[in-house]
């Protein structure tokens, strides 16, 4: 994958704090925050993003589309 991909949590809104995606990210980058989306859930954040390899699991796994992995500019 090209290293101009970037990951964003495109809707943090969305998430309802599972904690899939910080499961199944191989490289322990995401975490649940602090804060609290509108309905009450401590949304993702990337804990560590310089050791994101950009691999897309988290989006694949998240079932609520929170996340996006996006081509930076
Ligand atoms: S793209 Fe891969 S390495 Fe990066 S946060 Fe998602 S699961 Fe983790
Ligand atoms: S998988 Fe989606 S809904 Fe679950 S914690 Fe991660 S971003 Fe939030």
């Amino acid at each position: 994958m090209s290293k101009k991909m970037k990951l964003h949590l495109i809707e943090g809104e969305r998430c309802k704090s599972c904690g899939l995606c910080v499961a199944a990210c191989p490289r322990q980058t995401l975490g649940i925050g602090a804060n609290l989306n509108r309905q009450g859930y401590a949304y993702v954040v990337q804990v560590a993003p310089e050791k994101c390899i950009k691999c897309n699991i988290c989006r694949i796994v998240c079932p609520d589309v929170a996340i996006g992995v996006i081509q930076a500019s």
